[in-house]
């Protein structure tokens, strides 16, 4: 029999859909005690969980095969029991003309694919978060110079098929929820990413932002699991991971809670200068308005140097007038909160009625938040050609 809580966890990843017992069960997602316990059935000693986790995490096999430090009968034994890496796999790729890739990742649990981006510059959204100045001589030590053509990526991550939130201006809202991604479904997509790029671990600079498909907070016990497995697995640093919520303030006050050796930095999609307007382009502010929000921030213990982002979303018209900005500035100063502003231009999709701010008013907007004195950046538009800029990420194999 295989150890009680691996065989329920395994249990509990699988769509009833999908239920099929000639499927290999995953190996990628459980964690090397995990690994441990299951090999312990052979006979095997603890070292054997940590030569596996080390096998699947950071050497990045795809199968059992590849594992030269297992003996071809222990390998045997993991098959018969039907065990295989099963890690997620990139089915398609869309390159953009900025570099920017986008993947769609077939699921473990499901036939879904989620999408996933890469892009090699970054976006300017993990400026002035704290992140440069935590390890500063590391600036410019990418290894842009050395044949690659990047020097400090980010990997967006989704944490759910689709979303339920519903936000006016986000094309994933319009697939609804269709269901959450598993712990190993959420760190797999990173592996799979750091795979194709060749990515050395402790030697090139990745931050990722949980900022794809999905409300992570609404996922919250396999998201924070998929960060365990990012962090004491693969070897990435929480400092140079980003969550995005629409708000969920039951997930902010568990969040808060978690040690800050696994926490990741937080964001907060604010998009709006009032309750007014925001329950309008996110009707979850209607349970849980902008002072609920703050005050659940309030119980984060931030590191020294890190700052909450507030992203915003500028609409023409809507969200992108100097009025809006002087009274986001005013929010921002009375939360009390070490914070800063990531203004993000909207991004278009099919039958979402609302208009791109134009260049002029981006600039007036953060010029009048920047008089304020309210840290502001611009996150750069990556991949929007290829639909993979913010707000665009819909299943879409065809596009
Ligand atoms: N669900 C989470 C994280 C994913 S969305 C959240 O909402 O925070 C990541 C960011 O993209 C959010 O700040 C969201 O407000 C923004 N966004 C959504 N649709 C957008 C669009 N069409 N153009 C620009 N930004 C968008
Ligand atoms: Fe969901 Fe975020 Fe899109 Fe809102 S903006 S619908 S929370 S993915």
């Amino acid at each position: 029999m295989l150890g009680h809580s691996v065989a329920s966890k395994y249990t509990q990843l699988v769509s009833p859909r999908i239920t099929d017992l000639t499927l290999p069960q995953p190996l990628f997602g459980l964690n090397r005690a995990e690994l441990s316990t299951l090999l312990a059935e052979s006979g095997e000693p603890a070292w054997r969980g940590t030569q596996l986790a080390e096998a699947i995490y950071r050497q990045r096999i795809q199968s059992l095969g590849e594992i030269t430090t297992f003996s071809k009968e222990l390998r045997e034994w993991l098959l018969a029991k039907g065990w295989n890496v099963c890690r997620p796999r990139i089915a398609k790729a869309f390159r953009s003309l900025d570099g920017t890739e986008r993947y769609l990742v077939e699921g473990v649990a499901g036939p879904e694919t989620v999408e996933t981006v890469w892009m090699p510059e970054g976006d300017e959204g993990e400026s002035g978060d704290g992140s440069e100045e935590e390890n500063p001589g590391r600036k410019d030590e990418g290894r842009g110079g050395e044949g690659r053509d990047w020097s400090r990526a980010t990997i967006c991550v989704s944490s759910q098929v689709g979303c339920a939130v519903n936000c006016q201006f986000c094309l994933t809202a319009k697939l609804g929820l269709q269901r959450n991604l598993s712990a190993g479904e959420i760190a797999g997509q990173v592996v799979a990413v750091l795979d194709r790029q060749k990515v050395e671990m402790g030697r090139d600079r990745v931050n990722l932002v949980f900022m794809g498909m999905g409300e992570p907070f609404l996922n919250y016990e396999n998201f924070m699991e998929g960060v365990r497995l990012l962090v004491e697995e693969v070897g990435l640093s929480p400092q140079r991971m980003t969550v995005s919520t629409s708000g969920i303030v039951s997930g902010i006050v568990r969040f808060a809670a978690e040690p800050t050796e696994i926490r990741p930095k937080l964001a907060i999609s604010l998009n709006a200068p009032d309750n007014d307007v925001r329950s309008e382009l996110m009707p979850i502010n209607r349970k849980w308005p902008i002072e609920a929000v703050v005050d659940a921030l309030r119980g984060i213990k931030l590191r020294p140097r890190e700052r909450v982002t507030f992203e915003y979303v500028l609409l023409a018209g809507v969200t992108d007038q100097p009025k809006h900005a002087h009274a986001v500035a005013r929010l921002v100063r009375r939360s009390g909160l070490p914070a800063k502003i990531n203004l993000i231009a909207w991004n278009p999709g099919p039958g979402i009625p609302y208009t791109m701010p134009t260049a002029e008013a981006v600039e007036a907007f953060r010029q009048a938040l920047a008089s304020e004195d309210v840290p502001v950046y611009l996150r750069r538009p990556r991949g929007r050609d290829i639909y993979a800029a913010c707000g665009q990420l819909k299943r879409t194999v065809e596009s």
